[in-house]
């Protein structure tokens, strides 16, 4: 077992069994500054993230012995951990999009690893400003929302979201009724300064939170983007 002494650095697992990208990874990450451990396949991967509870996962979807999808299940089964997929195929990535596995991020390789480094602190930093003093609670029908505890309630019971899903949820129900495009939304959920790439991702984030939360919680928008979809939502004064 390895231990982090002192003042603790920001540690990545990436999990991943083609040595190569993972070492070629691992190496910029490092450089980047951030402790970082690998795992080779899907067991041993949810094992060290058990252990080392890291603050953010790269995660490959085609693993040996247990994919990346049920790898995610897992390690966000103890504690919402934000998770960056690795897809080796568009067509991968379009399955991901219906399956909505709970992943903070997806990206089909081959990808600069500029544009890693990119969604990495992208996905950080909003890992961070989500453990910053939290706004007003917000209650609209049947659905309650609090910032502070990260927590969305639908008739009172308590409902498991994503860090990811929980901030699109949010985001949309601060501004009720008041449509964002796909390309808004990457901005301002997911930190990203071109929205081009991943709108994709928003449409995968969505149909999980209707899962979850219900169909009518947010509304499309066609050709548009999305809105919350509760009537008479006001932050709580
Ligand atoms: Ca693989």
């Amino acid at each position: 077992m390895r231990l982090v002494e002192g003042a603790r650095r920001t540690t990545i697992v990436i999990v991943e069994d083609e040595p190569a990208i993972a070492d070629a990874l691992a190496a910029r990450l490092r450089v980047e500054g951030f402790a970082v451990e690998v795992a080779g396949d899907g067991l041993r991967g949810v094992e060290l993230c058990d252990r080392i509870a890291p603050d953010l996962v790269v995660l490959d979807v085609m693993l040996p012995a247990i994919d990346g999808h049920e790898v995610c299940r897992r390690i966000q089964r103890e504690r919402p951990v934000p998770v960056l997929m690795l897809t080796a195929l568009d067509s991968e990535a379009d399955l991901l999009v219906g399956l909505g596995v709970g992943a903070d991020d997806y990206m089909t390789k081959p990808f600069s690893q500029r544009e890693f480094v990119a969604r990495v602190r992208a996905l950080l930093r909003r890992a961070q400003r989500a453990g910053e003093p939290a706004p007003k609670a917000i209650s609209a029908g049947p659905i309650t929302i609090d910032p502070e505890r990260r927590e969305v309630r639908r008739d009172g019971a308590l409902v498991h979201l994503t860090p990811t899903e929980f901030d699109l949820v949010h985001r949309l129900a601060l501004r009720p009724g008041v449509v964002l495009s796909r390309e808004q939304l990457l901005e301002e959920v997911w930190g990203y300064a071109d929205g081009s790439a991943g709108v994709r991702t928003v449409d995968s984030h969505v149909a999980a939170v209707r899962r979850k939360l219900g169909a009518d919680v947010l509304r499309t928008v066609q050709g548009i983007g999305y809105a919350f979809g509760m009537p008479a939502a006001a932050p709580e004064r």
